[in-house]
C-alpha cells in the first residue's frame, strides 16, 4: 500500500452505543471520529477533512436533516458524502434525506457487512471525484495551477489577508519576445520552454498560502502574502534571474537567453478594498517592465510609485 493515509470517517449520532458499534465495524479500515451532537459534528466536519460522514437522523437539538442542509451549504463540506442512519423506516424520510443530498440511507438494524460495503463504495467514488476535481485545476502543459484554480484561490487568499491584516502581493510574469522564440525554434520547443520557465518560477513558492498559476499562453500570475514590499520585490528579482540562468537560447535578434518580465504590487488590503484594482496595477507594472526594456521587475507599493530593476 505504500503508506497511504487512512480515509477519515465522521460518525454523528447522539447514542454512544451506536457510534461505538459503527466504530467497531469500520475502525480496521478507516480512521474514525465520533460526535454526539449535530452542532459538534458540524464543527468537526468543517475542520477535519473527512472522506465520509455517517449521520443519525433523530437527535435532540439540531437533527440530522438540518445538519445535512448545513453541510451542503458550506464549500468545504459540500462534496463529502453523507450516509444517513436511522431507525425510521418510513419512505418519506428516506426520500427527504436523498433530496437534501445524502448519498445513501441505511435503516437500523443493519448488518455490519452491508454498512462496510456501502461505506467502501462511497469512499471509492469520493476519491475519484476529488481526483477529477484536482485534475481539472491543473494546467496540462506545465503542471502548475490553471486559470480556474487561480480565480478561485486568489480571492479566497485576498479575504484571508484582509482578515489577518497581512501584506498581499500580486505578481504577473510574461515571457519576453516569445513569438520570436516560437517562430525561430518551433511551437514544440516553445511548449518545452514554457514548462521549464513555469517549473523554475513555481519552485519559489512553497508556502500553503502561495498560489502560482498559468494565467494563459506564456503569462503567469502569483499571489502571496505575509511579505513586505521590499521582500516581495527582491524575491521576484531572484526568480527573474533564475529564469535567465536557465540559459535557454533565445533567437539571435533578441538573445542571448530566454527571459521574463515581471510586474507586481504589494498592498495591505483592508475591508472594502478591491482585488481587481490591485491586479490591474500589477498588470500595469508588467506593461512598464516591457516598455522599459524587458527582462526586468517593476514593483509598486502604496507609498512608492515604482521600483524598477533587473
Ligand atoms: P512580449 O515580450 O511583448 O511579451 O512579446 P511576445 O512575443 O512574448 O508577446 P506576444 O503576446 O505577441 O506573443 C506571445 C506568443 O506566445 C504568441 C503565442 O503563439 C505564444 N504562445 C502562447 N501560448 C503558447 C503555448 O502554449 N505554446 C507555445 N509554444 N506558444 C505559446
Ligand atoms: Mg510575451
Ligand atoms: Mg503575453
Amino acid at each position: 500500500m505504500g503508506g497511504r493515509a487512512m480515509d477519515k470517517i465522521l460518525i454523528i449520532d447522539d447514542s454512544p452505543v451506536q457510534t461505538g458499534f459503527l466504530s467497531s465495524i469500520l475502525q480496521e479500515d478507516y480512521e474514525i471520529t465520533a460526535c454526539h451532537t449535530a452542532e459538534e459534528g458540524l464543527k468537526e466536519a468543517m475542520e477535519g477533512n473527512y472522506s465520509l460522514i455517517l449521520l443519525d437522523v433523530v437527535m435532540p437539538g439540531m437533527d440530522g436533516f438540518q445538519l445535512l442542509q448545513e453541510l451542503k451549504a458550506v464549500e468545504v463540506t459540500r462534496y463529502v458524502p453523507v450516509i444517513l442512519i436511522t431507525s425510521l423506516s418510513a419512505v418519506q424520510y428516506e426520500e427527504r434525506g436523498l433530496l437534501l443530498g445524502a448519498v445513501d440511507y441505511v435503516t437500523k438494524p443493519f448488518k455490519p457487512v452491508i454498512i462496510k460495503a456501502r461505506v467502501n463504495a462511497h469512499i471509492q467514488l469520493y476519491r475519484y471525484q476529488m481526483q477529477f476535481k484536482e485534475q481539472a485545476m491543473i494546467d496540462g502543459l506545465t503542471g502548475v495551477a490553471n486559470r480556474r484554480r487561480y480565480e478561485e484561490g486568489s480571492r479566497a487568499r485576498w479575504r484571508e489577508a484582509v482578515r489577518f491584516g497581512l501584506p498581499f502581493s500580486i505578481c504577473m510574469f510574461d515571457i519576453d519576445k516569445f513569438k520570436t522564440y516560437n517562430d525561430t525554434f518551433g511551437h514544440q520547443a516553445g511548449d518545452k520552454a514554457i514548462a521549464a520557465v513555469a517549473k523554475t518560477v513555481s519552485s519559489f513558492f512553497h508556502r500553503s498560502t502561495d498560489l502560482f498559476a498559468r494565467y494563459g499562453g506564456e503569462e503567469f500570475v502569483a499571489v502571496f502574502m505575509g511579505n513586505v514590499a521590499e521582500t516581495a520585490y527582491e524575491f521576484m528579482k531572484t526568480a527573474r534571474q533564475a529564469v535567465e540562468e536557465l540559459h535557454i537560447p533565445q533567437a539571435e535578434s533578441v538573445g542571448p537567453w530566454l527571459t521574463i518580465s515581471v510586474g507586481g504590487v504589494t498592498v495591505l488590503p483592508r475591508q472594502g478594498d478591491n482585488y481587481d484594482t490591485c491586479l490591474k496595477i500589477a498588470d500595469t507594472m508588467l506593461y512598464d517592465a516591457k516598455r522599459f526594456g524587458r527582462n526586468m521587475v517593476v514593483w509598486s507599493t502604496p507609498t512608492v510609485e515604482q521600483w524598477r530593476e533587473r
